[in-house]
């Protein structure tokens, strides 16, 4: 099933609203398997988006439309689309009635009342959140036009609980999915060594990069759920085994919830030291609903001065070694974990610039230290080959501090091999 999106708003042209619709559409097409062929974007302008329609009907079999279903006279995607589609605007009732509910009792007008006119035979996506109604009309030559709200809360619902199955439903084929999540391996390097699966036609599987992961998606067309789970699982299973233990899950949420799984699963406590990354790692552990089961404390200490008095780092090792070096990234590991009581302690100091680094220490050098019964380690991470703001350095150290957690609990070696993140063998100097 070939589809496109048609993003309808003269504010999307100009700028002023970035298309998140769009984006958020095209990947649950692709998790469900439809190939999206073409992405356009018009202005609250019936002429033209009869013309962007016209010619999307013409190459494809689904187009998707965004926007302009509203109560406002610049919302014209249902009156132009149901003229094209040959099909007159009819009351729909239950529409209708939910819209006497949402007004309870308040008199609305006929610009209201327009929302509830929708193409007749078409299949009615219901808002749960707003006012206007989408729908799925379909044409004389046997296309589907599916219409959304431009609302980014009322278009994800609508989505999911209802475009989806109704998509489904009509490509007679049952499309499963997997997420493979990787982190520690550099994009080219993930491509290369499942190239030959990347061109094969079904299952499919594509890589994506993302801030500082990568990932790669598994998706399988059959006729049984069966079927495309049996073609999906020897695919995944050779991918995690060529990428071995940079693979931190398959469809899960995201690092932070294995990580907080992990720590509940073998009744352990984490505690955090930040310094550079101000926080990020106890805000992202956080994030995981049930943290507080695993997390209690979570420091920054920027200052010195607060690495000292809150950790016990001393004076002489600041002076000596300066807060960005190893010992100190051990001290403040150390420190947390026994001013907390935690099973695990993490300390994270580095230089995230643009300014401070020094030929010494240069702008994304940092020091992660992780103590547990077990030891302390200290693992270093150098600038990388590219230029990277702050915000990247940050998360990128956050990140990693949450893998060495997730590896040390798994009992791998706290940090991947030369190959495993280049794919390219380890050199010996
Ligand atoms: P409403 O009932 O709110 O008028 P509508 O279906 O008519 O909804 P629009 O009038 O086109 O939709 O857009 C309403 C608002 O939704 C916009 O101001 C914008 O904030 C948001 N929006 C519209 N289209 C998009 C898009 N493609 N991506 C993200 N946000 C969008
Ligand atoms: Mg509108």
């Amino acid at each position: 099933m070939n589809a496109e999106i048609i993003s309808v708003g003269t504010e999307l042209l100009l700028g002023h609203t970035i298309n998140t619709d769009a984006a958020f559409v095209a990947r649950e097409l692709s998790a469900i398997g439809v190939n999206l062929l073409f992405a356009c974007t018009v202005g609250d302008n019936p002429g033209r988006l009869r013309g962007a329609l016209e010619e999307a009907l013409g190459r494809s079999d689904v187009v998707i439309t965004t926007g302009g279903l509203g109560p406002t006279d610049d919302d014209l995607t249902k009156e132009t689309i149901a003229d094209v589609a040959g099909a007159p605007l009819v009351v729909h009732e239950p529409s209708l009635r939910r819209l006497e509910a949402y007004f309870k009792g308040r008199t609305f007008g006929e610009n209201q009342r327009k929302q509830v006119l929708l193409p007749e035979g078409s299949t009615v996506f219901p808002n749960d959140i707003g006012t206007a109604p989408g729908c799925g009309v379909r044409t004389a030559a046997g296309k589907i036009v599916v219409m959304l709200p431009g609302p980014p809360s009322e278009l994800v619902p609508m989505l999911q609980n209802y475009v989806v199955p109704f998509l489904k439903e009509g490509s007679h084929a049952v499309i499963r999915s997997s997420m493979i999540r990787t982190f520690g391996l550099g994009e080219g390097a993930g491509a290369l060594k499942i190239a030959d699966f990347t061109d094969c036609p079904n299952p499919t599987a594509a890589t994506y990069a993302k801030e500082n992961e990568m990932f790669v998606r598994v998706t399988a067309r059959a006729d049984t759920e069966e079927a495309a789970e049996a073609l999906c699982r020897p695919v995944i299973e050779e991918i995690l085994r060529r990428y071995g233990d940079v693979v931190y899950g398959v469809d899960v949420e995201n690092l932070e919830s294995v990580v907080v799984a992990l720590l509940a699963e073998r009744g352990m406590r984490l505690a955090t030291a930040e310094s550079c990354t101000g926080g990020l790692v106890a805000k992202r552990i956080t994030d995981v609903s049930g943290a507080s089961q695993v997390f209690g404390t979570g420091l920054v200490t920027y200052a010195n001065e607060a690495k000292m008095r809150l950790l016990g780092v001393p004076a002489a090792m600041l002076e000596e070694h300066g807060a960005v070096s190893e010992s100190v990234a051990r001290a403040m590991a150390e420190g947390v974990r026994e001013v907390s009581g935690a099973d695990i302690g993490i300390g994270i100091t580095g230089v995230a610039g643009p300014t401070g680094g020094t030929p010494e220490k240069p702008v994304g050098l940092i020091y992660i230290g992780l103590s547990s019964a077990k030891g302390t380690w200290v693992r270093k991470m150098t600038p990388p080959g590219r230029v990277h703001g702050r915000e990247w350095l940050r998360g990128r150290a956050a990140s990693t501090a949450l893998d060495m957690v997730r590896r040390h609990l798994c009992g791998l070696p706290l940090e991947p091999t030369k190959e495993e993140m280049t794919g390219a063998p380890a050199t010996t100097l």
